[in-house]
């Protein structure tokens, strides 16, 4: 049965970079809860191993930051977007080192220079500007968050609890919508979340509320992503009226280390941005004459590179060669973690080849916001990369995903206090509706669900598209699609089904606006329609207005 709990000034939903970042300075201001589904260890945060890109060397300029990323984004990044980011880097940094965040020192004579970490250099960057804690970055940040926030009297943390759908003016209790909403999308309020293990549903109210769910790999068959990356919050928000953007641009990582039957571990950017070279299994160096930067050329060019190399060459991987460069010591102290886990799974990096093969990594759109991560729904803000700010365009720059939900959740905690709404009265609205009495026959068919969805993304909606393979695509994702609504609507609440749910609207969501997109950009290459058109466009989607929640 449903519980009602009471209203705070701030509910956020998700606790990586983004979630945190903004319960932490919101704290200054009110009552924050933080609704996750698993706060230590959880989410793409959490495995973030090359840094956070940002310009502290006074040999760097913003200006080549800024130009960098929209290189990357073919065309699509909004531009004042990307110069916020930009602009607002190096006080992102400072903000996580006064919570508590260590990053790689510099050297005594870059100290000297008023360098002050270690900055490294990835694909797509023409600068030294990656802030790193060694290869364990993200691993560093989500601590000290996490440690400043335990130690924080305004912020509660529920964990282990899975929001399902966002609270609206459709579950006031008058049924009538509140003042002010008429015309917009509604006002959110809060979030019904499963308490997994009370079995309970839980209405969570909020003045504000903040998705920080993160990403969406969970819909492809292979991803560098946590299972908790299920697109949860895209979904919601879709669900409550708000529009999405630029879901086809699902970046593929080109190098996960191949291990099959094992989790993908991710070989970061930073190992080729050290002197690693791609190589297939005789040798041959196959990024020379693919592109000028050869094996560190942006990512989406060389994961089509690796993949037209597999297809050609029938090898199930391709092979990173680290042996020229510095030797095991040096190796392990630049990447002490990744050294470990290859060593571990068999191959000394120092001798030997690394196996490697794409895998989805990160999703650069998602819910349409403005340049203050308010949606178009009143008091909703996505924040992270659950988000699409337009910092990203067709594809993103490496490392510059950690530092947009820094600067995004500072954006949006301003655009709230501007606007100081009022908490919700619980009183005023309905507990969840707990109608769903009757156990699935078999929850076993949620895993094949989860199966034939991943796997029709991996090989219709990958790398690689056309207009066929997309076609079929949405055929099968209609039919199954349809099956686990009628499955939601009919069958006792579980997180499988919850997520399985969520999942299958993403696909959906990717295929549609990948079939809108006439052309090759950035990540989206359609072989049906290799050339870039001259005019970007934004592919936007918003739900039919009676969509059922
Ligand atoms: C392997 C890997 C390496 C990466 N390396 C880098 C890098 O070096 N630099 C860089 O800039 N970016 C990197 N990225 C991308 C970057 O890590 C992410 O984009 C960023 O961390 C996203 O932060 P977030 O706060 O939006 O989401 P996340 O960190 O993914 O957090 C999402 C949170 O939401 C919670 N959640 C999800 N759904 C629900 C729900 N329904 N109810 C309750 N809670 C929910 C999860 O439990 C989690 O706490 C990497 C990504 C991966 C996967």
């Amino acid at each position: 049965m449903g519980a009602t709990s009471s209203a705070y000034d701030f509910v956020v939903v998700g606790s990586g970079i983004a979630g945190l970042s903004f319960a932490l300075r919101a704290a200054q201001h009110g009552k924050v809860l933080v609704v996750t589904k698993r706060l230590s260890g959880s989410g793409s945060t959490n495995l973030a191993q090359g840094g956070i890109a940002s310009v502290l060397d006074p040999a760097d300029s913003l200006d080549r930051h800024v130009e960098d990323t929209l290189i990357a984004g073919a065309g699509l990044c909004r531009r004042d977007r990307v110069e916020i980011l930009v602009s607002n880097g190096p006080d992102a940094v400072r903000r996580l080192v006064d919570w508590g965040a260590r990053f790689t020192r510099a050297s005594a004579s870059s100290r000297a220079r008023g360098v002050p970490f270690d900055l490294a250099r990835e694909g797509g960057h023409t600068g030294s500007r990656i802030v790193h804690a060694a290869d364990g970055t993200g691993r560093e940040i989500q601590r000290a968050l996490i440690d400043a926030v335990r130690h924080n009297a305004n912020i509660t943390v529920r964990e282990n609890m899975l929001a399902i759908d966002l609270v609206t003016h459709k579950h006031l209790k008058s049924e009538r919508p509140p003042r002010g909403s008429e015309g917009g999308g509604g006002a959110v309020h809060g979030v019904y979340a499963l308490d997994a293990e009370a079995n309970r549903v839980e209405m969570f109210l909020g003045a504000s509320t903040l998705l920080c769910t993160g990403g969406v790999g969970q819909v492809y068959a292979h991803t560098t992503n946590d299972s908790v990356s299920t697109g949860d919050g895209i979904a919601m928000a879709y669900r409550a009226g708000a529009a999405v953007e630029d879901m086809e641009f699902m970046q593929f990582h080109p190098t996960a280390f191949y291990n099959p039957g094992k989790p993908i571990y991710l070989i970061s950017e930073a190992l080729r941005g050290h002197g690693g070279v791609l190589r297939n299994k005789s040798g041959k160096p196959f990024m020379e004459g693919a592109h000028p930067q050869k094996s560190l050329a942006p990512r989406d060019i060389v994961a089509r590179a690796i993949d037209a190399e597999m297809k050609r060459t029938g090898d199930p991987c391709v092979y990173l060669d680290m042996t020229k460069l510095g030797g095991r010591a040096d190796l392990r102290k630049h990447f002490p973690n990744i050294f470990d886990h290859c060593l571990a799974a068999g191959i000394d990096m120092s001798k030997q080849w690394i196996p490697v093969v794409p895998a989805a990594h990160f999703m650069c759109g998602g819910i349409q916001v403005d340049s203050h991560s308010a949606t178009r729904l009143e008091n909703l803000y996505a924040v992270g990369e659950t988000a699409c700010t337009g910092v990203h365009g067709a594809n993103r720059l490496a490392s510059n995903s950690l530092l947009e939900g820094v600067v995004f959740s500072e954006r949006a905690l301003a655009r709230i206090l501007e606007f100081s709404p009022a908490r919700p009265n619980p009183r005023q609205f309905r507990a969840w509706d707990s109608f769903r009495l009757r156990p699935a026959p078999e929850t076993v068919i949620y895993a094949h669900s989860l199966e034939t969805i991943r796997s029709t993304m991996w090989h219709y909606v990958g790398i690689v598209r056309s207009d066929f393979r997309l076609a079929r695509a949405a055929e099968f994702l209609h039919v199954i699609g349809r099956q686990i609504q009628s499955d939601y609507w009919s069958f006792s609440m579980e997180p499988n089904l919850i997520e399985l749910r969520n999942l299958t609207l993403c696909a959906e969501l990717i295929v549609r606006s990948a079939r809108r997109r006439h052309e090759s950009r950035g990540l989206h290459y359609n072989v049906d329609h290799p050339a870039r058109l001259p005019v970007a466009r934004h592919t936007v989607l918003r739900p039919p207005r009676n969509a059922s929640t």
